[in-house]
Order: C-alpha cells, then sequence, then structure tokens
C-alpha cells in the first residue's frame, strides 16, 4: 500500500477552539470541502490552516497524535490552536515537504520554537551545572577521605608515640626506684629474723639463768634444756615482732621519708620531662637549673657561669 500523503491541521468556525489534525491522499485545499468533512452534522465548511507532504503518512498521524495527546478532545480532533499542532507535526524526526501555513501562524512558530530552543538551553545549562555539581561532589568526598585517612594515620602515630612515651617512663620510673631501693636497703640494714630469733633467745636463757636462778633455785629446773625450749617459742615471737618493729620505725623515719620523697621527685620530673620534651638539669658549675631537650646528645652552654659541658639525656 502506499503510505504516501498528507498530513493536514484543519479548523472549523462551528467549533472554536478545536482542531482536526489527519492524513489525506488528495491534496487537501484551503477550503476543505470533502463530502465525509462536510456531513449534515456541521453547518460551516471545514478551513485548512496547514499541510505538508510525508513519504509515510500513517506514521506521521500516528506521531502527530502521540505529541498531541495532551490536548486530545476526541476522535481526530484537540482542543489546542494552529502554531502548537504544526510545531508537534514538525517536531517528529522524519523528512517532509511544508506546502501550506498561515504567515502569521508562521510567526508564532518561530516564537514556539525560539522558546522551546531557549528551554533546551537552560535544561543542557543546568545538565551540565548539575555534572559539575557531581563531579564537584565526587572531589569533595574524595578529599574527605583522604583527609579522613590522613587523620586516622596520624592519631595513629600519636598513639604510638604516646606509647614509645609511656614505655620510656616505665622504663625510667623502674630504675629510679631501683635505686632508690637499693640506697634504702644500704642506708637501713633490715634485722634479720634468723639472727634476732637465737640472739634473743641466748639472752633471754643467760637472763634465766644468772638472775632467776638464784632466787627460784630448786623450784624450777632453769639449767634444764627443756627451758631452752619453753624460751624458743616466745623468742621467736618477739623477735618477729621485734623486726617488724625496727622496720617500721626505719620506714617511719624522717631520713628514709626525705629519701621516698626524693624519690617521688625524681620520677615526677622526670615524667614531666618526657611530656614536655625537656628535662631540668643542674649546671654543674654553677648549679643553675638549665631546661634542655631530652633524648639527645649534645652540649649545654650554661649562661650564668659560661661553662660548656656534655650531657646524654
Ligand atoms: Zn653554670
Amino acid at each position: 500500500m502506499d503510505k504516501k500523503g498528507f498530513i493536514y491541521v484543519m479548523t472549523n468556525p462551528s467549533m472554536p477552539g478545536l482542531l482536526k489534525v489527519g492524513m489525506t491522499k488528495k491534496v487537501p485545499t484551503h477550503r476543505a470541502l470533502d463530502k465525509d468533512l462536510n456531513t449534515a452534522g456541521v453547518p460551516t465548511p471545514f478551513q485548512t490552516q496547514y499541510y505538508a507532504f510525508f513519504d509515510n503518512m500513517i506514521f506521521a498521524e500516528q506521531q502527530a497524535h502521540k505529541k498531541l495527546q495532551q490536548f486530545y478532545h476526541g476522535k481526530e480532533f484537540f482542543k489546542t490552536d494552529v502554531p502548537t499542532a504544526i510545531c508537534a507535526i514538525e517536531s517528529i524526526n522524519i523528512p517532509f515537504t511544508k506546502l501550506y501555513s498561515k504567515p502569521e501562524d508562521d510567526a508564532k512558530i518561530a516564537k514556539i520554537r525560539a522558546a522551546k530552543e531557549a528551554e533546551q538551553r537552560k535544561q543542557e545549562e543546568a545538565r551540565r551545572l548539575k555534572k559539575q555539581y557531581d563531579e564537584l561532589e565526587k572531589e569533595a568526598q574524595r578529599l574527605k577521605k583522604l583527609s579522613d585517612e590522613s587523620l586516622q594515620k596520624q592519631i595513629v602515630e600519636e598513639q604510638q608515640k604516646y606509647e614509645k612515651i609511656e614505655a620510656a617512663i616505665d622504663e625510667q620510673r623502674y630504675k629510679i626506684e631501683k635505686k632508690y631501693e637499693d640506697l634504702i636497703k644500704i642506708k637501713f640494714v633490715e634485722p634479720s629474723f634468723w639472727l634476732c630469733w637465737p640472739l634473743i633467745t641466748i639472752i633471754v636463757w643467760v637472763i634465766f639463768i644468772f638472775i632467776v636462778i638464784e632466787k627460784f633455785s630448786g623450784i624450777i629446773p632453769i639449767t634444764d634444756t627443756r627451758t631452752f625450749f619453753i624460751i624458743i617459742i616466745p623468742a621467736a615471737l618477739f623477735a618477729y615482732f621485734l623486726k617488724n618493729y625496727i622496720k617500721y620505725r626505719q620506714k617511719n623515719s624522717s631520713k628514709c621519708k626525705s629519701l621516698i620523697r626524693q624519690r617521688d621527685d625524681e620520677i615526677e620530673s622526670m615524667c614531666n620531662s618526657y611530656m614536655t620534651g625537656k628535662a631540668i638539669i643542674n649546671c654543674p658549675d654553677c648549679h643553675k637549673k638549665l631546661r634542655v631537650p631530652i633524648n639527645k646528645k649534645l652540649f649545654v652552654h650554661c649562661p650564668e657561669c659560661d661553662l660548656k659541658f656534655k650531657i646524654v639525656t
């Protein structure tokens, strides 16, 4: 079947606001007088507003009706104006030859097309901006991830550094404590239980023999070895309490307390030096307190006495 033919737009004064968009094989005249159009039910004749030639009019009409769907009124009638209908027909992407339209409609069509193009440009611009925005967003996310990672790394490094400092402090603390422990051991000799016990036993026994023996001679068998064993148990208890008492007195002596204070001060200053990265040392000559960086071998220059000396902190 030959599909070549015309697509037309017609109006009828009896149907204001309505258009007929259809196809025909015959050339639509400016005054459409086809019998099938001008039936008894229509009082006035149809007027052709536009027509164009298409290689496939069936497809063209189908597509044109589809494009005008929002204006559909019934059968082949649409509630819209002529320029809008023409624009719809000519926006189908198939070749055609425009044969007739009114100049005033052409002007309106140009306006509609210009508006459409402007709208398209606006949409394109919006798409371009959206794309740009998406790219920026992506970049921002990438940077955020990078900064998160670097922050995480920084935290881990900080933690490791802190752990190292803690380990160093523990080591130093142990050394200081050991030093003072040894010092206290040397200065305050702890009485040995195994020395006290026999000593007390002998002393008490001797006292018994030399003092009590004279008064109670004959009553208690003092010289009996059994007496020795009677004495030995309270002597052990006494030796135990004596040892602890001496130890207690030593611990509470001002000398020992001052040593412990000295130890605590040394620990505190050591901790401070690790935390601040600086240690306080005394100039060996003028004893001025000098702040020096820790964990370094260096020469220190005393500003007070002009002495230069090497230290390892
Ligand atoms: Zn000095």
